[in-house]
């Protein structure tokens, strides 16, 4: 996981002996925005984390050495990384049925994602109900289905090609009459800029008025993670984003990139495929990985 990034800060920060003053700064901090580019790290993420970085250095007034850098770096990361409002705790949920929409591109892992969260939300004690909403993508019923079956939790689909707003429905009314707690929502995915999708995807808003409306981001992607999600916020709007696939991820700038330019809290990190593979984002926990 982000060994691209890692490694490079970790070559970086051993090239200077420990105490041995740093003469010129800007160098540093030049390849310090170049690991950052290559991490796939935004333009304009990278230059503002370059820049504090110059002025918390010159603040400093210390005598400038790599040990001094690398604890500075870490510093303006956190600090870019808690700019985020912090996620809510689903576990918390502040209304029953608490609907949760999930949306994202086809392949991004949004249905993996819907069953690793049914199936925590499950070992919480939480009662849990899937709507197959996404009534498009051919085998995407039957893959929530066997999912929802391997967690043991319900699943309301109708037929393929039916409107997806009228299954959310019926997964709100099932859960209402059963005392469940939370709906959890699929939705179709293809391609971002097709207008059938997004009219379809307000349908869903404006039928099942979810509680949380989550944007399912593939980090492996990148930058192209945060275009598609400029097109969903532009369009629907989301509350909260989630990031999948962290574990395959080798670059590792997706992550500072989308909390950066998106602004939105990350609800959870995907690490794999097991249900178990999803993790709270953690600032801390994400600068550890990629400046050991
Ligand atoms: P959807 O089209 O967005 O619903 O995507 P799927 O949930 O079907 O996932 C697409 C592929 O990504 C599947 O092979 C999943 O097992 C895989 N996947 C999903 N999340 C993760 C993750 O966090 N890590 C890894 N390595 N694979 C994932």
């Amino acid at each position: 996981m982000f060994e691209g990034i890692k490694n490079k800060f970790i070559k970086l920060f051993k090239s200077s002996t420990s105490g041995t003053e740093i003469i010129r700064r800007d160098e540093v901090e030049n390849t310090i925005r170049n690991i950052l580019l290559e991490a796939d790290v935004d333009y304009d993420t990278a230059q503002i984390i370059t820049e504090r970085l110059d002025r918390r250095i010159i603040k400093s007034g210390r005598k400038i050495e790599m040990d001094l850098v690398k604890e500075y770096l870490k510093e303006t990361i956190t600090e870019i990384l808690n700019e985020i409002p912090p996620a809510l705790d689903i576990l918390n949920a502040p209304k029953k049925p608490y609907v949760i929409l999930f949306l994202g591109i086809n392949g991004t892992g949004k249905t993996t994602t819907i069953s690793k969260i049914a199936s925590y939300l499950r070992k919480n004690g939480k009662r849990v109900v899937l709507a197959a909403a996404d009534t498009f993508r051919a085998g995407a019923i039957e893959q929530i289905s066997a999912l929802g079956s391997d967690i043991g939790v319900n699943v309301i689909k109708h037929t393929a090609g039916s409107d997806p707003s009228s299954v959310a429905f019926d997964a709100i009314e099932h859960a209402k009459a059963r005392d469940i707690d939370y709906v959890l929502v699929d939705s179709a995915g293809r391609m971002q800029t097709n207008k059938n999708l997004i009219d379809e995807m307000r349908k869903i808003k404006r039928v099942a008025k979810p509680d949380l409306t989550v944007m399912v981001l593939d980090s492996m992607i990148g930058q192209d993670a945060y275009n598609q999600a400029e097109v969903f916020m532009n369009e629907i709007k989301f509350d909260a984003v989630i990031l999948t696939k962290l574990d395959t991820d080798a670059r590792g700038g997706a992550v500072l990139t989308i909390v950066h330019q998106l602004k939105k809290p990350v609800l959870f990190l995907g690490t794999g495929q097991g249900f178990d593979d999803l993790i709270k984002f953690d600032p801390k926990w994400y600068i550890g990985k990629i400046i050991p």
